[in-house]
């Protein structure tokens, strides 16, 4: 059978508590093909992007075919593509507000980085290891000095010693002594104060970065809820709440919602089509991929499938965008 050769769409739908399937045909297959040479026709770019066709039957009986391309609209080619799913307008000044928030908060990002190599931490640590050291090795040069000299003074064997001059001897050990303490403290100290900004400046830098990611997934959240996804059975939901009722857990990335699939199956649900069948295949000129059969998306399309597929009806927003 040819059949085993198409493509199965199907998902679970915890609000139905079963799958829902919609699989490929000859018919949509061929209205897929016949896209890709209105596209040649019509001169789109290499891509690759995934297009789509639809077919069903519509209330009065009559075929419809419908067509998609996955990503941006374009406007500028003379074929009539089912719309985009989201609402552009309704996150417009949210999307421009946090580009800005995010574009400041990149720029206090390098102002932290900049000062943390200003600091220059290691070359400092670097520096100050290599004084300790010189520190040491000058001061063990002057205890052997003053070790020599005090045995020429102490005469051993003859004669008094030279209390004056062992005298000296020993206020300069003091005095050398006390330097030692006093350079290793400022040291110390020095170390301490790098070691303070040090740490600032990285807490500001986690500070910053938490609040990028904060933001950025805020956005991501307005944006998921500025789509409006529509059911075979006509139903509505935000990208959102699409996927709680399927069951999916995890993220989806950005762009989840714009491939073609989810497009023509909204416009189906908006027609109440019936006899659905779906194929997506690859624009990829100059590619192997070209023309071959997609399905759906394992990150984007694929977890809406329950929400997309079911057949059910129920209350409808005519919010779309
Ligand atoms: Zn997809
Ligand atoms: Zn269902």
């Amino acid at each position: 059978m040819i059949s085993e050769l198409y493509i199965v769409y199907s998902g679970r739908c915890l609000d139905c508590g079963s799958s829902h399937e919609v699989a490929e045909s000859a018919e949509s297959r061929l209205a897929a093909t016949a896209l890709i040479a209105r596209l040649s026709a019509a001169n789109l770019d290499a891509g690759p992007k995934v297009i789509g066709a639809l077919v069903g039957t519509a209330r009065g009986g009559e075929p419809v075919i419908l067509v998609a391309l996955s990503g941006a609209a374009r406007p500028d080619l003379p074929i009539a593509f089912v719309p985009g799913l989201r609402a552009h307008a309704a996150t417009a000044a949210a999307e421009a507000e946090a580009l800005r928030r995010i574009s400041a908060l990149d720029t206090a990002l390098g102002a932290v980085r900049a000062s943390l190599l200003q600091l220059d931490g290691d070359n400092l640590r670097h520096a100050m290891a290599a004084r300790a050291s010189t520190r040491l090795a000058e001061s063990a040069r002057r205890r052997a000095d003053r070790h020599q000299e005090r045995s020429m003074h102490s005469r051993p064997g003859g004669g008094p010693p030279n209390e004056d001059a062992l005298r000296l001897l020993d206020d300069d050990a003091r005095l050398e002594r006390q330097r030692l303490r006093d350079e290793t403290r400022r040291d110390k100290e020095e170390l301490e104060q790098l070691e303070r900004s040090e740490s600032q400046l990285n807490a500001t830098r986690l500070a910053l970065l938490s609040e990028r990611r904060q933001v950025s997934a805020a956005l991501m959240t307005q944006i998921f809820e500025a789509y409006r996804l529509r059911s075979l059975g006509g139903r509505v939901a935000s990208i959102k709440d699409a996927l709680s009722s399927t069951g999916y857990e995890r993220a989806v990335p950005t762009g989840t919602g714009d491939c073609a699939a989810p497009r023509l199956v909204a416009e189906a649900g908006r027609l109440g089509l019936a006899r659905v069948s779906l194929s997506e295949v690859w624009w990829a000129p100059g590619d192997d991929r070209h023309g071959r059969p997609v399905g759906p998306c394992a990150d984007r399309c694929q977890p809406l499938m329950g929400f997309l597929l079911c057949p059910a009806g129920g209350p409808s927003e005519s919010h779309v965008a």
